[in-house]
């Protein structure tokens, strides 16, 4: 989205550009247009002859086991200087490229069509990427880039490129590019990029995830950006906003600088006080705890202040595996992603898959509308098997952390039951005679609104309103065209929250949906009754500022302060 600002004062127009946070921050600083070599080259097939076939095998088993003797390196390299995390990406990567199936299409493409291996290449990685794109999740939309990655290095190989053009790029310039692959976040750690502007790029991506992680600014759905007049502009990017001004006014950027101090001062503060507890002003003391997938996420969360971890996401522990890992598995991962969190509590929440991300290791069932379809717990039902290693694993680590677990996507007592059944049993086969705390995940309006039904059987609900608010006011969260529809912090959001604990208000409610990470939507929330917030790491420092400046009880916040 674009405004334009005639400028008379400077003789040169402005520029408002309006996108997608991907990372928050501001910065301002020089664009440098980046013309991606993304797209594989679209020109004509190369025919060869019947002859040529073992040839071109040849040749591709050859760039093949380059590409992964590189993507090797890569892991470990990427392993000791950047982070582990983004080392399985590359990792991953091997796997997409030593695929079976992936392998055998491209000898197929080769001997059937008749075309050289780099042709081959192409075509069959853009039909798999389309399969991908066509996929509803965004996680499996997002596994695209991860194939457009691979493709291109494995083409690379083929034709002899061997030099990535993000080599190049002015270090600490505002990188403005169509889309960024994976790999790219190699080139970019190794510069110091002021922010990163985006053509395309979901939240939920690698690089997203990287950004955040580097906090690194990071705007996205800036359409036409990659426009050469833009290159040189200076820019005031607000990652918090996602907006971008492209040759500012003197005023502007006065505004722009004023803003950036009283956040650092703001931010300061609150960093200063991350390792305090927080209490409102009401003296009800809340717990601030930590969203974690990987080991990052969580050293980085309790070097915030995280006082445990609200939510383990199991689900990286499974999408990029080929096969289902073993209990013994499971728990090593457990044990690496949680190791800066010992001693305190640990929330892990259940495998929550489905339809919408699928698991290379189960077949599921094509449904024509996955998110109201066979995901979370529903899946956990219908694959006893799959849940039993999981509760296996998280039996064996709660011997050694305080461990509690969560069920996602709720909705009927009976989805409860069955996890609790299994787990009870499984306690007792193990001769364990406290079982973790249990709880269910609060994500769809029909569990707000019978938590009575079920609340015999756990010891805490946590909130998950990403999902709540897509099921409440039926919109995709991953959707921009329904962004309008989405929000989570409407009333209607607070009102399921509030009906619930006045259901239930013997029950400890958390939260970790995205809305318990917005400082200014905290003292509602906390009015609901929510006692517990789990967050990602960076934001804690924030949060718990804000906690500082709530109350609880509505009327201390409406009384009239004695002067
Ligand atoms: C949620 O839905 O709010 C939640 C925390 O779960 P996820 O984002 O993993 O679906
Ligand atoms: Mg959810």
């Amino acid at each position: 989205m674009f405004e334009t600002h005639p400028d008379s004062e400077l003789g040169s127009e402005t520029e408002i550009l309006k996108g997608k946070t991907i990372s928050p921050g501001m910065v301002q600083g020089i664009v440098h247009v980046h013309h991606s070599f993304l797209d594989l080259p679209d020109i004509p097939p190369e025919a060869i002859s019947l002859n040529d076939v073992e040839k071109e095998f040849s040749r591709l088993n050859a760039a093949t086991t380059r590409v992964s003797d590189d993507l090797a390196a890569l892991v470990l390299r990427v392993a000791e200087e950047v982070d582990s995390s983004l080392a399985e990406v590359f990792g991953a990567h091997r796997l997409i490229l030593n695929d079976p199936a992936l392998r055998e299409e491209l000898r197929r493409e080769i001997t059937e069509n008749l075309v050289d291996a780099s042709t081959a290449v192409r075509h069959v990685f853009r039909r798999w990427e389309k399969r991908f794109l066509l996929m509803e999740s965004q996680i499996a939309r997002d596994k695209s880039d991860d194939l457009r990655d691979v493709s291109v290095r494995l083409y690379n190989a083929l034709v002899g490129i061997t030099a990535n053009p993000l080599e190049e790029i002015p270090s600490g310039c505002v990188l403005a590019t169509s889309r960024l692959l994976p790999s790219d976040t190699i080139f970019l750690a190794d510069r110091s990029v002021a922010a990163v502007l985006l053509e395309y790029g979901s939240f939920g991506s690698h690089f997203a995830l990287f950004a955040r992680e580097m906090a690194l600014p990071c705007i996205s759905r800036l359409s036409g950006l990659s426009d050469i007049h833009r290159e040189g502009a200076l820019a005031l990017v607000d990652g918090s906003t996602g907006i971008v001004t492209l040759r500012p006014t003197c005023r502007q950027i006065d505004q722009f600088e004023k803003k950036v101090r009283t956040l650092a001062k703001s931010l300061g503060r609150a960093q200063a006080h991350a390792m305090e507890p927080a209490i409102t002003r009401d003296g009800v003391s809340i717990a601030v705890l930590a969203n974690v997938g990987f080991c990052q996420d969580t050293e980085n969360a309790m070097r915030n202040g995280a006082e445990g971890v609200g939510l383990y996401r199991l689900e990286q522990a499974y999408l990029g595996r080929l096969e289902p890992p073993s209990a013994e598995a499971l728990l090593a991962d457990m044990r690496q992603t949680l190791a800066a969190a010992k001693g305190y509590s640990v929330v892990v929440r259940l495998l929550d898959v489905g339809a919408d991300k699928p698991l290379p290791f189960i077949e599921f069932a094509s449904e024509s509308n996955p998110a109201l379809g066979c995901r979370g717990v529903r899946i956990l039902k219908e694959y006893p098997e799959l849940l039993k290693t999981q509760l296996r694993a998280i039996l064996a680590l709660s011997q050694e952390y305080d461990v509690r677990l969560l069920i996602p996507m709720v909705t009927l007592a009976e989805d409860v039951m069955v996890v609790k059944k299994h787990l009870l049993a499984l306690c007792g086969e193990l001769n364990i005679t406290t079982p973790p705390q249990l709880g269910a995940m609060i994500e769809t309006p029909a569990a707000a609104l019978s938590a009575r039904q079920f609340a015999g059987d756990v010891d805490f609900l946590s909130f998950g309103t990403n999902d709540l608010t897509q099921y409440a006011f039926a919109a995709d969260r991953e959707n921009a065209a329904v962004e309008p529809y989405f929000n989570d912090a409407d009333e209607v959001i607070f009102r399921l929250m509030q009906l619930t604990h006045d259901d239930v208000p013997e029950i400890p409610l958390s939260l970790c949906g995205e809305l318990a990470g917005r400082p200014e939507q905290v003292a509602r929330v906390l009015q609901c009754g929510i006692r517990t917030l789990s967050v990602a790491g960076p934001l804690i420092p924030a949060v718990k500022e804000a906690i500082r400046h709530s109350n609880c009880l509505v009327s201390a916040v409406t009384k009239p302060q004695r002067s």
